[in-house]
């Protein structure tokens, strides 16, 4: 008979579950002069808690009274960022006596792992046992359904998990509905055949949805452990791996990568009649694109006519993309861009995805920044609604397969040879699209033009590897500004999460660790990420308020990830963020000169000139340590305005197109933010509709 058993062990922060504690008694000491109050066995102790990249340890030796040595260590911290604090928090442990410390601000796992380590230790020491909230092993194994949960990205994860007589795992259900759409949801939906078909949790979540898929092995192994099963000995299952598959398929257009520029092309494509696959390789739709957390330039649109913008046209818009770009840009692409990017947007309405407000983008004179009504974010936003509308137009998504190849016949593309686990595919086509993105995940590619960005942190997702600009070149392409490799100014250390720039465009600003400001914020990309790099410890932090948050939905969730500080006066602030001495007087300085330069609309200081609309003066006050991250390749395969492919002798490559980041000339030497979005919708749309142009015309 099966008994159920629900096992709740809701776990604060699913990075910070579980603590072990380990006691090492290693020598008795001569007790030097006690500072401490400490109630101590005199020894050498060590806890273990869960950082960043792993376990990190911590070792304290004591004598009756007083902890008189730490030792930090977590080799799988991020070496630049909190491996490199482990010595501090050492340090704040020993002058504080406690674990209750205050930890790194730019390292808040490592530091969450310390002071866990450190919690288990100290009790060691004080001849306690070591609180564990963990799960742990039933003694006796039982069959039967068990319920877990664990902390996911949006909110709790529930595993249920049911297990035969026979010891198999028979089947799992997950529920996570707060997990984000499109990105933790996949995870959600696939990981559990996954697991199944495994019979283990030792096996890869999915990519880009770590923090959903390490909260589903998580509630998956409390449940296991209740049933009675280690899920550490649990050694995944190879699965059934017959012969590959060798599939063919036929359709007017092939699509290389669902992201922004794919799902357009393809929906715009699909409208006007054609029969289109798109092949992804990654488990989810999306690419970078899904990371957009800004809006979309636009110029002459209905929207900026209905609030009045009426000095952001579509010659003010070139001219700030050229003006960002370095006037290395194709001009002919950028007016391109500008031109069509009104009708873009209306586009966008058209399929149920609207942007309805404007504000001003870094690096622009001018308002053209459209965005969703509600505040969100505008990359899961567009991804979800150009999903939605391609799933109504009967597009075939193929994920986890790769494209290899592009089929060449006579002189033009024909197909492209693709592969996955479970088969090869051969795609015929009329037409075939690259989308593929970036190279951005690509380090190989980024260090052979500048090798000074090998240690650099990156914002992209994994698959943005640059497999189109090779297939491309394979094919006779010629490539533009490859070496043109974009810094993002606002970038979280420890786990490359982008900070968007709408927190700057909607009135944030950044100071250094002195506590003053030193640039114009809302400068270019590249201009910022140069400044902060000249800054003391080449970081700075960035700053907004409650009337903010209440308007921004990225820094709601930057809060509830723990990406942020706060405090309810500006001093507060300053000593949460670690400003010491004149520092905190100089930051509350900074806050009140800023105020009164938004009340005066006048930046004497950097001539910063928009995102100027509202001050920072509603309490709780926020700040977030950022530095510069990889952000956006602008280089890639030449293009003309109409999205052929152009080869080395300057000749269009017959029916094989490319729109988005695969792409380069758009940008030019640095791209202003908000123009990604503008790309791929603009560019994207000329791909579809050339793409079906070209196989009417061959007709
Ligand atoms: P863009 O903004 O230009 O659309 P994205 O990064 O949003 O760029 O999307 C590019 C998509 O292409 C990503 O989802 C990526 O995983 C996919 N992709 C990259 N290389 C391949 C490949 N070789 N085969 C299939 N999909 C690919």
């Amino acid at each position: 008979m099966r008994k159920e058993l629900v096992i709740k062990t809701v776990i604060a922060l699913v990075l910070t579950a579980l603590v072990t504690g380990v006691l090492m008694y290693i020598d008795n000491r001569p007790a030097p002069t006690p500072v401490g109050n400490g109630n101590y066995t005199p020894g050498t102790y060590i806890g273990e808690g869960q950082g960043f990249g792993g376990t990190v340890t911590v070792e304290i030796t004591t004598d009756a009274t007083t902890i008189t040595d730490v030792k930090v260590t977590g080799d799988s911290e991020t070496p630049d960022i909190g491996g490199a604090h482990l010595e501090e928090l050492a340090g704040q442990i020993k002058a504080a006596q406690s674990a209750d410390i205050d930890g790194v601000t730019s390292a808040t796992m490592t530091s969450n792992g310390v002071k866990e380590a450190a919690a288990a230790a100290i009790a060691l020491a004080e001849g306690k046992s070591v609180p564990t909230s963990g799960p742990t092993l039933a003694e006796e194994f039982k069959a039967g359904t068990y319920s877990a949960e664990a902390r996911g990205f949006g909110g709790i994860v529930t595993a249920a998990v049911t297990v035969a007589e026979d010891k198999s795992i028979e089947s799992v259900d997950v529920e996570g509905p707060d997990e984000t759409p499109n990105l933790g949801a996949v995870a959600v939906e696939r990981l559990p055949a996954k697991i199944v078909a495994a019979q283990s949790t030792q096996i890869d979540g999915v990519t880009g949805a770590t923090i959903t898929s390490n909260a589903i092995f998580q509630a998956v192994d409390t449940a296991l452990m209740a049933a009675g099963l280690d899920p550490a000995a649990l050694v995944p299952q190879k699965a059934d791996s017959g012969e590959k598959t060798a599939e063919t398929l036929d359709c007017d257009i092939v699509i290389v990568g669902a992201g922004g520029a794919g799902l357009t092309a393809a929906c715009q494509a699909a409208e006007l009649g054609a029969k289109v696959i798109i092949l992804e390789k990654m488990p989810l739709v999306g690419g970078n694109s899904l990371k957009a957390t800004g809006g979309m330039n636009a110029a002459a649109t209905a929207y900026q006519a209905e609030l009045g913008i009426t000095d952001s046209g579509v010659q003010e818009f070139i001219e700030d993309t050229m003006n960002g770009g370095h006037q290395i840009n194709d001009i002919d692409l950028v007016t391109t861009m500008a031109e069509e990017s009104a009708e873009a947007v209306d586009w966008l309405t058209s399929i149920g995805a609207p942007l309805p407000e404007v504000a001003a983008t870094g690096g622009t004179q001018h308002k053209y920044l459209h965005e969703p009504e509600d505040g969100s974010a505008v990359g899961p936003y567009l991804v979800e609604k150009l999903s939605k509308q391609a799933e109504k137009l009967g597009i075939q998504i193929i994920l986890e397969t790769t494209v290899t190849e592009i089929i060449m016949d006579n002189g033009a593309a024909a197909g492209v040879k693709a592969a996955s686990d479970m088969a090869d595919y051969t795609v015929n086509a009329k037409v075939v699209i690259l989308a593929t993105g970036g190279f951005g995940s690509n380090y190989d590619i980024m260090t052979s033009y500048n090798p000074s960005l090998a240690g650099a942190v990156t914002t992209n997702h994994a698959g943005a590897t640059g497999d189109g600009i090779t297939m491309a070149e394979a094919v006779g392409a010629d490539t533009v500004d490859m070496e043109q490799i974009q810094l993002h100014p606002t970038v979280y250390q420890e786990t490359g999460l982008l900070v968007s720039e709408s927190v700057r465009s909607k009135g944030g600003i950044l100071v250094n660790s002195s506590g003053k400001r030193f640039c114009n914020d809302m400068s270019t990309r590249d201009a910022v990420s140069a400044a902060e790099l000249e800054q003391d410890g080449q970081y700075a932090y960035i700053i907004f308020d409650q009337r903010l948050v209440d308007g921004l939905k990225s820094t709601q969730k930057y809060i509830s990830n723990g990406l942020t500080v706060s405090a309810d006066t500006y001093a507060g602030l300053a000593e949460a963020m670690g400003l010491t001495g004149d520092a905190v007087s100089n930051f509350e300085e900074t806050m009140a000169t800023w105020n009164a330069a938004v009340a005066a609309g006048e930046d004497k200081e950097f001539g910063r000139n928009n995102g100027m609309d509202e001050d920072l003066s509603v309490a709780p006050f926020y700040a977030i340590k950022i530095a510069p991250g990889i952000h956006h390749t602008m280089g890639g395969i030449k293009i003309d305005t109409e999205t052929r492919v152009i080869d080395t002798e300057g000749q269009p490559i017959p029916k094989l197109f490319a729109a988005g980041e695969t792409v380069g000339g758009v940008h030019g030497g640095n791209r202003i933010g908000g123009n990604a979005v503008c790309d791929f919708v603009v560019f994207g749309r000329i791909a579809g509709k050339n793409a079906v142009e070209s196989i009417a015309a061959a007709n």
